[in-house]
């Protein structure tokens, strides 16, 4: 069968040298005679891998080097816990704008853990803006001031980061990791599940300063505390050794592109063709306005539900799949990660232009 173009948004395509790459080393990695899978994550041949992912992703992603890259397990969601048992041993306070259901989990896992502030929200919007701040509503002496940096369910995306002076910005990127270049010391943190723009399922990245390791509170798990990880270069336990590796092949596959500048000109040039088109049909429409636009995540809706569903559908039958929308929100999705070739977004709007004029007396 043909490989299909596949909208979803995550897991989520990866570029197809990287699977082919994957393949052929499947059964011998490298000439140690044995899958990535199989290896002993202290060997030397495995280390290579680990380091070699590690030091890849501060050089593409420009890293400054008072801040350290960890690899972890258990989703982004797991650190929606783990940020406040690292970081909520000071004042024990904390701001947080909920701008989506992802934001909104971190913020109510956080309760359980100290005094957190909601600060802003766009829920009154159904999600479909970044909210307005009003810093004097910020607190002074938080540990943390906490946002989601791309919205993947609603599509949206911050166009200006707030100031939050001393207090250390925490940022999901799950959905914007490695999408355009990001200035990383502005964060105290950023982190996020790869399952969307770099790796398979299994794998979490924690970009953290260093000044912001070694905070945890005294009953954290270990398993959860950076400083545990940090110290034992990301194998206090066993690491998800194979998404590390086709996290490390992804890394390569951006390089060779050339860096992040060069897959943020084709990640503009594939939303401008979505959004132009959107903006411009008289079937469909996207609900956000253009600054707070996502990237990666392009939602639209059709006049009606019938034809939302006629749509996702037909499209399905074109070989464009998982382009319904979220349960929440509805309509349609088009989550167009780093591996989604421009040809797919082409394809896409040919056939959104194709399904309107066909319905259009
Ligand atoms: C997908 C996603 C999550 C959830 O990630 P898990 O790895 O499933 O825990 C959290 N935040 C954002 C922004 C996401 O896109």
């Amino acid at each position: 069968m043909a490989r299909v173009y596949n909208f979803s948004a995550g897991p989520s395509m990866l570029p197809e040298s990287v699977l082919n790459r994957a393949a052929a080393e499947m059964l011998d990695y490298n000439g140690s005679g044995q899958s990535v899978m199989e290896m002993s994550h202290r060997s030397r041949v495995y280390e290579e891998i680990i380091f070699g992912a590690r030091e890849l992703f501060r050089e593409v992603m420009g890293i400054p080097g008072n801040y350290q890259v960890l690899f972890l397990q258990g989703g982004a969601s797991l650190q929606f816990a783990a940020i406040p048992q690292n970081l909520l041993n000071g004042s024990r306070k904390a701001d947080y704008v909920v701008t989506g259901q992802f934001a909104n989990k971190a913020y109510q896992e956080a309760q359980k853990f100290g005094e957190i502030k909601l600060v802003a929200s766009s829920k009154a919007q159904n999600f479909s803006v970044i909210p307005q701040l009003e810093p004097e509503a910020f607190t002074r002496d938080a540990d943390y001031f906490y946002i989601c940096h791309n919205n993947t369910i609603f599509g949206t995306k911050w166009d200006l980061l707030p100031e939050t002076g001393g207090v250390p910005l925490v940022a999901d990127i799950s959905s914007s990791f490695l999408s355009e270049p990001m200035d990383v010391s502005k964060f105290g943190v950023v982190f996020g599940g790869a399952q969307k723009n770099i790796a398979p399922a299994g794998l979490t990245i924690l970009i953290v300063r260093e000044d912001l390791i070694g905070r945890a509170r005294a009953n954290t798990p270990t398993v959860m505390d950076w400083k545990a990880v940090a110290d034992n270069d990301s194998m206090y336990n066993t690491p998800p050794c194979w998404p590390i590796y086709i996290c490390k092949l992804v890394l390569e596959w951006i390089q060779m592109l050339g860096g992040l500048p060069a897959i943020q000109e084709r990640n503009e040039h594939k939303a401008k063709l979505l959004y132009d088109y959107l903006d411009g049909s008289a079937m469909f429409r996207n609900p956000v306005p253009p600054r707070f636009r996502s990237l990666m995540n392009v939602t639209f809706v059709a006049e009606n539900e019938e034809l939302n569903k006629a749509f996702v559908k037909e499209a399905e039958a074109n070989g464009l799949v998982n382009l319904k929308g979220h349960r929440s929100v509805g309509g349609m999705r088009a989550s167009i990660y780093n591996a989604m070739p421009v040809e797919g977004v082409e394809a896409l709007v040919e056939f959104m232009k194709e399904f309107e004029r066909k319905r259009t007396p």
